[in-house]
């Protein structure tokens, strides 16, 4: 698509009737609800309602699956929800050169079943595969645990395709996997939960499928223990695909087991013949100090015991639960742990998930624990424990108790600005969710 002088523009008022519409209730941000939520049936249309919002100066807010929508500070402005689900083409699929170009609205749970097809997959997890959808990943810009084995999405993607809010599509990079050129427009949208442009579609590398699984899973008595055994196996060459820690009560969650301890969690992923040899020199790896040591001996097993620990990791109504995501790196995980357990020793029902594989750390706990001057207390206190902090969940008053989200302005955010002020002078996407509240 190319910008055209005859275009006739048309205000969001004036062509709203003639759009596929939404229930906006269900498209809540933050206790926000909309005046309308749309959902484009083609890149054109997308364009006409781009052009419309920005020509009533209303503010909207891209939606993928909507697993993710508690990403992000509260959105200073919302008008107008824009749902990517039904812009989702399979564009190109190339089994041989392994790269496929794919509509943003596509889910990651559709698209991996049609690689499987051809014994290939897209290499990222998310928590709900079956909604989450390319656009929404790649705009929210997380990791999950297998990023050990497969690296981030981010790496993953050698082309995309943004629209601006004139409607104006712009592509970068391109369909082969040694590609530089537009890099870094790339970079720039993948975590910016869509407040620089609307991702259109994706070109993707994709992998083979791996054809089995094993994970070992080792109980603990303490952190120390669980700690030095996740450091030995990582540090090993045994090339595991994903490795996280558990707390005594995300360990409950993740295995329904009654006891309460410490635990690792190692994937490996290989053909039949070297899996099995791989768990087997993981357990070697784990056994000193551990008080039990399994392992689920079936790749369906494997798989459910992943699906198991990412729920611990998943949005839950925001009501409910503060989940926060600090990054730090492995080796300073434990202490990092360490922190917030102290900070919060007065709560019940902590969650922590210490993914060594991105040097995360996840913690979960119930948003009746605190209120908003505790919360306050309890965010200051935590941002000084990693490298970077995230509140991926809270509900809406928390989340106005502090002042970001994202923590502490980043040095060069006058450069963040800029972009904003380049790419969406009016400030019509996603007002103030991003960082800095840009
Ligand atoms: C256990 C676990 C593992 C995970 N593993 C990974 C992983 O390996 N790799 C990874 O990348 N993520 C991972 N995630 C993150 C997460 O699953 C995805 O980011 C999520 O599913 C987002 O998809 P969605 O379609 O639901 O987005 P939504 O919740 O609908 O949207 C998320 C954000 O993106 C914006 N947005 C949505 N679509 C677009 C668009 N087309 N253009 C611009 N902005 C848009 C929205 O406004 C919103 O701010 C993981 C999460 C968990 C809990």
């Amino acid at each position: 698509m190319s910008s055209d002088a005859d275009t006739v523009i048309r205000t969001f008022s004036e062509l709203v009737d003639e759009l596929p519409q939404r229930e906006t209730g269900e498209y809540l941000v933050d206790s926000i609800q909309p005046g309308h939520v749309v959902r484009p049936e083609s890149v054109d249309q997308l364009a006409e309602v781009i052009r419309g919002v920005r020509a009533d100066r209303l503010a909207a807010v891209p939606w993928g699956g909507g697993t993710q929508m508690g990403v992000g500070n509260p959105p200073a402005r919302y008008d107008v929800g824009i749902d990517l689900s039904a812009i989702n083409d399979v564009l190109r699929y190339d089994a041989d050169d392994m790269t496929m170009s794919v509509q943003a609205g596509c889910r990651l749970a559709d698209l991996n079943q049609m690689l499987g097809e051809h014994r290939q997959v897209l290499p990222v997890d998310a928590a709900l595969p079956e909604r989450a959808t390319i656009g929404g990943l790649t705009a929210v810009g997380s990791s999950g645990p297998r990023r050990l084995g497969y690296g981030p999405l981010r790496d993953l993607i050698i082309g995309m395709s943004v629209m601006s809010t004139d409607g104006v599509v712009t592509k970068g990079g391109g369909q082969v996997v040694k590609n530089v050129t537009g890099f870094d427009m790339m970079r720039l949208h993948h975590g910016a939960l869509g407040s620089l442009g609307i991702i259109v579609s994706m070109n993707l590398k994709i992998i083979p499928k791996p054809q089995s699984e094993r994970t070992v899973i080792a109980l603990f008595d303490s952190l120390d223990d669980a700690d030095q055994a996740a450091r030995e196996v990582l540090q090993s060459q045994l090339g595991v695909t994903a490795l996280v820690v558990t707390n005594p009560e995300a360990t409950r969650e993740a295995t329904d087991s009654a006891r309460s301890n410490w635990a690792i969690s190692v994937r490996c992923e290989a053909p039949p013949s070297a899996v099995v040899r791989q768990a087997e020199r993981v357990q070697e790896y784990v056994a000193s100090n551990a008080q039990d040591v399994t392992t689920e001996d079936s790749t369906d097993a494997s798989q459910e015991r992943w699906n198991r620990i990412g729920k611990a990791l998943e949005q839950r109504p925001a009501q409910e639960d503060v989940s926060i995501r600090l990054g730090s790196t492995a080796s300073k995980l434990r202490a990092t742990a360490g922190s917030v357990a102290h900070t919060l020793a007065g709560a019940e029902d902590v969650r922590l998930t210490l993914d060594y594989g991105s040097g995360l750390l996840y913690t979960r706990f119930p948003a009746r624990a605190v209120n908003e001057s505790e919360f306050q207390v309890v965010f200051d206190q935590l941002s000084g424990a990693g490298d970077h902090i995230t509140v991926s969940t809270a509900p809406a008053n928390l989340k106005q108790s502090i002042q970001d989200v994202f923590g502490a302005t980043p040095a060069g955010f006058s450069a963040l600005e800029s972009l904003k002020e380049t790419f969406d002078p009016d400030r019509i996407l996603s007002p103030g969710r991003t960082i800095g509240k840009l």
